[in-house]
C-alpha cells in the first residue's frame, strides 16, 4: 500500500502542484485545521464546539460580539450553528449570505488510511473528514469574513456568514431549515453563495470548467402499501399482496416522467454540448434543445443515469418489506419508492401520478415523510453570472462557467424556497471521482483549496461592491 501511495504522489501532474503558500493561504490553513480537527459528526461530535472556535477567530479580526451569534436549539445542545454579520450600506434584505455546513459525515478511524480528524497535507493533497464536504467552504468564508473585517473597506451590502449544522443528517436536525424558521432576520438576503457547484479538471489537471449549480431537484420518499387477510400458505388465494405490489412497482418502473427543461439545464447542455469528447453526445445535447426535441436524441441521453436524473422526475424503490412468515401467505407488502422530482411540481402531484400509473385502487401510495417545500431554480441573472463568469475569466482564462441543477442534496433545498436563492459556486477544482465526500480517505487538492480561496474572496468582494482586483 505504501508503494502504491507513493507511485500515485507521483503521477500528481505539475500542474496540480501547488506553488508554496503565501502568507494569506498559511493563515487561511491555520483556520481550515482548526475546523478539520474539530470532530463535528453527529455520533459523537460537536458542531457548537466549532462554531465557537470560529467564532473566537472572527472575533480576534474585529468583529463585534453583537455581530456574532451562536444559535443552539434547545433540544440540540451539540448542533450549534454561527451567524456573524458584516454591516455594508444597502438595505438589510439586499445582504449576500455565505453559507457553508460544519457537520460532517461519520468516519471510522478504523477504516481510513490516516486519523480522519487530523488534518494531513500530503502528496499535493489535504486528507480528512470534511477537507472537501463542507469545512473547506467553511473555512474559506470565516476567513473571507476576517479578511473583509481587517480591511475595513466600505462595503456597499451586508456580508453574512452562516455556518449550519445538521446538513447531512437533516431528518434528526437542520440548521439551514432552523434558522429560516427562527432566525430567519439575522440569515435574510437577496442571494446565498453555497456548497454544490466546483470546477472540474480533466485527466491531465487542466480546468474543463467552473460549475455553477442553481436549483436542485426535491427529494420524496414515497410508501407503496398492500394489505391483505393472508392465510396458510398450503392454500394460496388468487390475491396475493407480494404479487400485487410487485405488479405495481413493475409499473412504476416501466414509467418515464414528461421531459423538461428550466433555464439551467437548457444552459447547461448548451455549454456542455461545447466541452464533450464523443460527437453523438454532444450533437444530441444541441438536439434536444430543439422545440419540439429530436425524440432520437433524447432517447439516447435518457440512458445515460448522469443526464437522464435531469432531464425529469424520476422515481425508484429502494426498500421492500413484506410478508410475515415462510409458511404464511403475506398479509402485508410495503415498499419505499424515491422520488427526485424535477424543480415546479409538487409532490402531491408526484403521488397523484403514481397513483395513475399503478392504476390500482388496492396499493395505498403515500408520502414516507412530509414533503419539503418545492421552487423553481434561483435565476442565473447577470447579476449573480456576471462576476463570476468574469473573474473565472481572470483566474482561468478561456475556461467556461457552466450552469448545473443537481438531483438534490444541499441546504438551498430549504433556502431557495424560502425566498433565499441559493447558488452552489466555490471554484474548487477537483477531478472525476476524486474528492470522496461522505467516503473512506476524503481528500482535496491543495492546489484547488488555495486557488478557490482567492476565487471566493474576490468573488465576495465584487458582490460586495469593491472595484475588480488583479488575482497574480
Ligand atoms: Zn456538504
Amino acid at each position: 500500500m505504501i508503494i502504491l501511495l507513493i507511485s500515485l504522489g507521483l503521477l500528481i501532474s505539475t500542474s496540480l502542484r501547488a506553488a508554496p503558500p503565501s502568507a494569506d493561504d498559511l493563515a487561511f490553513r491555520a483556520v481550515y485545521k482548526e475546523l478539520v480537527e474539530i470532530n463535528t459528526t453527529l455520533s459523537g461530535g460537536s458542531c457548537t464546539v466549532a462554531a465557537h472556535a470560529m467564532a473566537d477567530q472572527l472575533r480576534a479580526s474585529g468583529i463585534e460580539d453583537a455581530d456574532i451569534h451562536i444559535i443552539v436549539a434547545p433540544e440540540w445542545p451539540e448542533q450549534g450553528n454561527l451567524v456573524a454579520i458584516l454591516h455594508g450600506s444597502s438595505p438589510d434584505n439586499e445582504s449576500i449570505l455565505l453559507l457553508a455546513h460544519i457537520d460532517v459525515v461519520e468516519a471510522n478511524r478504523a477504516d481510513w488510511e490516516r486519523d480522519p480528524f487530523t488534518l494531513i497535507e500530503e502528496d499535493g493533497y489535504f486528507f480528512g473528514r470534511g477537507t472537501a464536504d463542507d469545512k473547506s467552504m467553511a473555512a474559506i468564508f470565516v476567513d473571507v469574513m476576517k479578511g473583509l473585517s481587517e480591511s475595513k473597506f466600505p462595503l456597499s451590502r451586508n456580508v453574512k456568514l452562516a455556518l449550519t449544522c445538521g446538513e447531512e443528517t437533516p431528518n434528526t436536525f437542520n440548521g439551514a431549515s432552523y434558522l429560516i424558521q427562527h432566525h430567519r432576520e439575522l440569515i435574510d438576503a437577496s442571494f446565498a453563495l453555497n456548497e454544490g457547484g466546483g470546477g472540474r479538471l480533466d485527466s491531465a489537471g487542466k480546468p474543463l470548467y467552473n460549475g455553477i449549480q442553481a436549483g436542485e431537484k426535491l427529494y420524496q420518499d414515497y410508501q407503496f402499501e398492500v394489505r391483505n387477510p393472508g392465510g396458510h400458505s398450503s392454500r394460496p388465494r388468487a390475491d396475493n399482496a407480494i404479487y400485487q405490489l410487485a405488479a405495481a412497482l413493475e409499473r412504476v418502473s416501466q414509467h418515464a416522467f414528461p421531459i423538461e427543461f428550466n433555464s439551467t439545464t437548457r444552459g447547461f447542455f448548451a455549454r456542455m454540448a461545447k466541452l464533450t469528447a464523443e460527437p453523438q453526445v454532444a450533437t444530441d445535447m444541441i438536439e434536444i434543445l430543439t422545440t419540439p426535441p429530436n425524440s432520437e436524441a433524447l432517447a439516447r441521453m435518457t440512458k445515460i443515469p448522469s443526464y437522464n436524473s435531469i432531464l425529469h422526475t424520476t422515481c425508484v424503490t429502494t426498500l421492500v418489506t413484506a410478508g410475515h412468515a415462510k409458511n404464511a401467505l403475506p398479509q402485508r407488502a410495503s415498499a419505499n419508492v424515491n422520488c427526485r422530482i424535477f424543480p415546479g411540481n409538487t409532490p402531491e402531484e408526484i403521488r397523484l401520478a403514481l397513483e395513475q400509473v399503478v392504476n390500482d385502487a388496492g396499493v395505498v401510495i403515500t408520502f414516507a415523510a412530509p414533503p419539503e417545500k418545492t421552487s423553481p431554480p434561483p435565476a442565473l441573472t447577470a447579476d449573480i453570472l456576471g462576476p463570476i463568469e468574469a473573474l473565472t475569466e481572470q483566474m482561468w482564462p478561456g475556461v467556461p462557467v457552466i450552469p448545473s441543477m443537481i438531483a438534490g442534496g444541499t441546504d438551498g433545498r430549504f433556502l431557495t424556497p424560502a425566498g433565499i436563492p441559493t447558488y452552489g459556486v466555490s471554484g474548487l477544482f477537483t477531478q472525476p471521482n476524486e474528492v470522496n465526500a461522505h467516503g473512506l480517505n476524503e481528500k482535496v487538492l491543495v492546489k484547488s483549496l488555495y486557488d478557490s480561496r482567492k476565487f471566493l474572496e474576490q468573488l465576495v468582494k465584487l458582490y460586495a461592491g469593491w472595484p475588480a482586483q488583479d488575482t497574480e
